[in-house]
């Protein structure tokens, strides 16, 4: 597979799925109160951060669209999040949100890989020395779509379930318990010298 070659300067992304990944799942979430950080992530996403990786949160939030709630409401989420992981020093350096329904136009609702490749050409970062980890298919899906070394999927949220549901189309992924699990992984097998084209499970 062919893939440009990052330029010295350019860094990695670690591309963050919200819900099932970061924090735990919740029908709809939509209230601050509801955030439940799963365990071990801020120290996790902070030792990414400090190897020089940049954190984006990527987030479909089709609720909005289909008039569940508004984005003030996200917003107000995303700030209950920051302030949860600020406190072990993690920095998110942009937080997307696609708000649309499925049904509904949007510009960058995963599997799309528009924020990444915004991100790639607000921030400098390589697509090539970044990773994308998430809950469902679409997450990875975007990853794969914008280029990135890796898509990795966790078995938190709806992960278990896909991984045992999907067929050979997930070969391509890593396949991983969890956040502070796939940030290890992450920190082990990069910078490895050529981009990997097959995947496999780490238990
Ligand atoms: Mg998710």
């Amino acid at each position: 597979m062919n893939r440009p070659e990052p330029t010295p300067t350019e860094t990695g992304a670690v591309f963050l799925d919200r819900d099932g990944t970061l924090i735990q799942e919740a029908h709809y979430l939509s209230r601050p109160e509801q955030v439940v950080v799963f365990p071990g992530v801020g120290p996790a996403l902070k030792r990414l951060q400090d190897a020089g990786f940049k954190l984006f949160i990527v987030s479909n939030q089709s609720g909005v669209g289909r008039g569940y709630f508004t984005l003030a409401d996200v917003d107000a989420v995303h700030r209950r999040l920051e302030a949860d992981l600020a406190v072990d020093g993690v920095r998110f350096e942009k937080i997307y949100v696609a708000p649309e329904a499925p049904d509904q136009p949007s510009r960058g609702r995963k599997p799309s890989p528009r924020f990444l490749l915004d991100a790639a050409a607000e921030f400098g970062i390589s697509l090539a020395r970044s990773y994308i980890i998430g809950d469902k298919w679409i997450d990875l899906e975007c990853g794969w779509n914008a280029g990135v070394a890796r898509s990795l999927l966790v078995r938190t949220g709806y992960g278990a379930e896909l991984e045992a549901t999907a067929g050979q189309e997930l070969s391509k992924a890593v396949i991983i318990n969890d956040l502070p699990q796939a940030a290890e992984w992450i920190l082990a097998n990069a910078g490895s010298a050529a981009p990997l084209d097959s995947g496999g499970k780490v238990t």
